[in-house]
């Protein structure tokens, strides 16, 4: 059998790339390796501007409308700010993955659940092999997650990437979020709404022990009692901070999502990005199929890498002087932050004009050398 693209992966990425191909007429085969719905470790927050680009129905996969929430330093001392209008939604990623995916089928992909992909042979018409038997295709997308056996198959390896774990415990949190810095040493720890339940985590590029330093971030935070850290998981969120650590693939074999690292350095947002990346590749490929890839790097590089670029930035800076970046927080950068999750804002703005806030912050409540302050300045 022969199709157009195969593409491997029912996450965000791969449903939205299927489905956006399949309703521009392409006739797409859908390869998952577990039974859906699977489950999937993950805080599942939207932020809002991702709404243009969910099917139509997407109101009902919402456990969790997100008005706003807390800033903490280390869940001792906290700034907050709630929008009359939600900025977030939270969604379950098992049943949200799996309306995603029905949604593609809908348009007329063709789905293979509990099939493994194993390996292709490259060519003008590929061979894709699962486990389920040798299929041909013009295109293959992976959209297989962090370890995307694709990526790996084309020489691509993970280099930077948050170490995070993740329970769920009682608790009720509403319509509010939080998120707590100072608490490990280059990322945050989060509790996120989850229908009746709350979704506590941390995310870090350090070496710390990630478990201990949730049992403790846990045990000793002032907003919330919790019960014990019981299961929690760990699983990685890959990032870029420059162009060149875009894995993207080769000639007619392409990445989208965790696959190709479209996460933002900041916050290890994929969903948006993993979604929005599928839309742009297929557009690639409809629009001009001799010359897919580069028409999607081009894509790629106008509508998500300013933002991934900027926020590693804004990364760099917030969690090197994580209590200067605290402190300026409050009140204005909070609120152009709520608007970032609208689309009403960008990175690119919010790294620009909160720089010289951020700088004064850290000249005021931080006692460092105007040797540090200097070299802060020289990266802009
Ligand atoms: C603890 C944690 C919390 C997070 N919280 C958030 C959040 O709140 N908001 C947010 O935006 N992002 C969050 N993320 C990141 C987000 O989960 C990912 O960026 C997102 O899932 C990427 O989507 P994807 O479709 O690229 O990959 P995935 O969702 O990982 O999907 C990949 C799919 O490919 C399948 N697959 C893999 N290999 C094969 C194979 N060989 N054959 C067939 N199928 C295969 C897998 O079974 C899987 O279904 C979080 C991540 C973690 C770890």
């Amino acid at each position: 059998m022969k199709y157009d693209v195969v593409v491997v992966g029912g996450g965000p990425a791969g449903a939205s790339t299927a489905r956006y191909l399949s309703q521009k007429g392409a006739k797409v085969l859908l390869i998952e390796r577990r039974k859906l719905p699977r489950f999937k470790l993950c805080a599942g927050c939207l932020s809002a501007r991702i709404t243009p680009l969910l099917p139509k129905g997407w109101e009902s996969e919402v456990l969790n409308k997100v008005r706003g929430g807390l800033l903490g330093f280390r869940g001792e001392v906290f700034h907050e700010k709630l929008e009359p209008e939600s900025v977030a939604y939270i969604v379950d990623r098992s049943s949200f993955d799996r309306f995603l995916v029905n949604s593609a089928v809908e348009e007329g992909t063709v789905l293979w659940e509990e099939t493994e992909f194993l390996s292709f042979e490259p060519g003008g018409t590929l061979r894709v092999k699962t486990d389920k038997g040798t299929v041909e295709a013009n295109f293959l997308v992976g959209a297989d997650g962090f370890y995307t056996r694709v990526g790996r198959q084309l020489g691509y390896r993970k280099e930077k990437y948050f170490r995070s774990v993740e329970f769920w415990t009682e608790g009720d949190l509403r319509d509010r979020v939080v998120i707590d810095i100072g608490v490990v040493k280059r990322g945050y720890a989060w509790i996120f709404p989850k229908g009746d339940m709350v979704s506590v985590g941390l995310a870090t590029t350090g070496k710390e022990n990630t478990l201990s330093v949730l049992k403790d971030y846990t045990a000793k935070h002032k907003l919330i009692k919790f019960g014990e850290v019981k299961k929690a998981k760990g699983w990685m969120i890959p990032f870029i901070t420059s162009e060149g650590e875009l894995q993207l693939g080769k000639e007619n074999v392409l990445l989208v999502g965790d696959a190709a690292n479209l996460v933002d350095p900041l916050l290890g947002e994929g969903i948006y990005y993993g979604v929005l990346g599928g839309r742009l590749l297929a557009e690639a490929i409809t629009e001009d199929p001799s010359n897919a890839l580069t028409l999607y790097g081009e894509k790629l590089r106008k509508e998500i890498l300013p933002d991934l670029i900027y926020a590693g930035k804004i990364a760099q800076l917030a969690y090197s002087f994580q209590w200067a970046a605290f402190r300026m927080a409050g009140g204005f950068t909070m609120d152009r932050f709520l608007k970032l999750l609208r689309g009403e804002e960008s990175y690119i703005r919010l790294y620009r004009e909160g720089l010289y806030d951020f700088v004064k912050s850290l000249l005021s409540f931080e006692n460092f050398s105007h040797i540090i302050i200097d070299k802060i300045l020289r990266r802009r």
